[in-house]
């Protein structure tokens, strides 16, 4: 997964990535990475969320709705295809995390849960448009978290 429009301190303008699957790269395997760097904008603290993850499921799922407020982009798909891709906010996901060497059960929220979700998409079969309200791509309920 990647994000669509590069923020604006991005140089660069490099599409930063923060999901690879193995399904992406010709491995029918159940198993992802996922690097996401965060900057807290008071501290300027850099903070950075990682797991490669193998056979991961996801257990538990918010009702509450979730979406990255310009929308998902993917490695795996020509194109950008826009909209709000519909995400539980919150998400407890279960498997192998390869860098701390342990079965983990993690909590996630936000940003974090969102890209599990997308990276668990490609063990399953489904892509992020999937997601994407098909008539009204950018059309937003009061309750939903827009990130
Ligand atoms: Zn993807």
């Amino acid at each position: 997964m990647w994000f669509l429009h590069p923020k604006k301190n991005n140089a660069n303008k490099i599409k930063p990535a923060v999901g690879l699957a193995a399904p992406q790269i010709g491995h029918n395997l159940k198993m992802y990475y996922i690097r996401i760097e965060e900057t807290d904008e008071e501290t300027e603290n850099k903070k950075i969320i990682e797991h490669a993850m193998i056979n991961p499921k996801i257990i538990g799922k918010s009702e509450q709705i979730a979406c990255i407020e310009e929308g998902e982009g993917c490695l795996s798909v020509n194109g950008d295809k826009e909209g709000f891709v519909l995400r539980s906010f919150r998400i407890i996901i279960e498997g192998y995390d390869y860098l701390k060497q342990q079965q983990v059960t993690i909590t996630a929220r936000g940003l974090e849960a969102i890209v599990f979700q997308h990276e668990q998409g490609h063990l399953e079969g489904n892509l992020y448009y999937d997601l994407i309200n098909k008539t009204e791509p950018w059309m937003k309920k009061s309750d939903w978290i827009i990130l």
